[in-house]
């Protein structure tokens, strides 16, 4: 059996063409352009990569791109005066902090200052909170990226089995919060987790989020399982966590990295920015972008 493989890359490719039709549409129909404000604090190089690829995208879709570069020193004070302007101002409908920031910037303190309707990376208390109970939300790209391959790929998820690795709060426990708001059953692994590989040999659906290369090992994966790899490690040669060589052989289908998550992310967080802006204009949210 040979897996089939998740084309991250078209999906993303597709996700953007729907959002661009959508940032024509509001302009055209209401004279309205979405903006999305980033900000860096430092000179973070892998951070410098992301946010210029973000802007390049905003930009490609039709959108405004803000970007804020912020010295590596700037106090709490300055970055909680800029999030306050960009509060206020109506033409930025989603603004991105990237992180990580420094160390002597607290960034739970830093993200809920955003205003949650266009916290567009879904990392505000009052989004995680939401999507935990089932409401309309923002929702973080990256898992959001990952429902949206495994939706496409598998259909419905009712009553599959799922293990997320990984229990950050930026994707492992909002990818599980997805799962079960689409009717898994899901295990969380992490660190502590005993007997991971068994753990993983039950699941139908496996999402590895944990930043170890080749972890996953093909023996650990249920014949015909859905693998998500998440994971990105390593400079010019990425790597996911999965040993994609040896696992294409058993699992029904996978993603590669790169190729595979990754450009999904920033199309949610383009998909996120539209969202933010037609709630904020009273309009109706465009279909076939969230979940
Ligand atoms: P993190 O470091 O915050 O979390 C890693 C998680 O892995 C932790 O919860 C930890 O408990 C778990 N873990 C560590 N060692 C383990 C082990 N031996 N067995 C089981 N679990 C273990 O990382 P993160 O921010 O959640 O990101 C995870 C990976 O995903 C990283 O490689 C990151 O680069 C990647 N990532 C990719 C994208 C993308 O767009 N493709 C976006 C975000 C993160």
């Amino acid at each position: 059996m040979t897996a089939t493989i998740i084309d991250g890359k078209a999906c993303a490719a597709k996700l953007r063409r729907q959002v661009a039709a959508h940032v024509a549409r509001l302009n055209t129909d209401h004279g309205i352009t979405p903006g999305l404000a980033v900000v860096l604090v430092g000179e973070d190089p892998v951070s410098q990569v992301y946010v210029r690829s973000k802007g390049k995208m905003t930009v490609e879709v039709g959108m405004h791109s803000i970007r804020h570069q912020l010295d590596a020193d700037t106090s709490k004070a300055d970055l909680l005066a800029l999030i306050d302007q960009m509060n206020a101002d109506s033409s930025v409908h989603g603004i991105l902090v990237q992180l990580p920031l420094p160390k002597h910037l607290d960034e739970h303190l830093v993200i809920n200052a955003i205003d949650p309707a266009k916290d567009v990376d879904g990392f505000h208390i009052s989004n995680v909170g939401l999507l935990g109970t089932g409401q309309k939300s923002m929702v973080p790209c990256t898992p959001l990226g990952c429902l949206m391959l495994l939706r496409d790929h598998l259909g419905v998820l009712d009553g599959l089995g799922a293990v997320v690795i990984g229990r950050s709060n930026i994707v492992g426990k909002p990818m599980a919060q997805l799962l079960l708001n689409d009717n898994c059953t899901v295990t969380i692994a992490h660190s502590q987790t005993r007997d991971l590989p068994g753990v993983v040999r039950r699941a139908d659906v496996v999402v590895a989020a944990v930043g170890r290369p080749g972890m996953v090992r093909s023996d650990w994966i249920k014949p015909g399982a859905t693998v998500i790899d998440v994971g990105i490690k390593g400079g010019t040669r990425l790597t996911g966590d999965v040993d994609f060589e040896g696992a294409v052989a058993v699992a029904g289908a996978i993603t590669p990295v790169p190729g595979g998550v990754g450009p999904m992310t920033i199309a949610c967080l383009l998909a996120n920015t539209v969202i933010a802006c037609c709630r904020a204009n009273g309009l109706p949210e465009p279909g076939g972008l969230t979940t």
